[in-house]
């Protein structure tokens, strides 16, 4: 897989974010993602 932003190689990585829903803050966990290995774009 090929960042779109450097071109650089992207791995498989999981993640967790934080998001607002009903004025509530939830965070997900465990989710899948590819991470570029020169940049850091998720
Ligand atoms: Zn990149």
């Amino acid at each position: 897989m090929t960042c779109f932003t450097c071109k650089g190689n992207k791995q498989k990585s999981i993640t967790s974010f934080m998001t607002e829903y009903d004025g509530c803050y939830i965070i997900i966990k465990n989710v899948p993602c590819s991470k570029c290995s020169q940049c850091g774009e998720e």
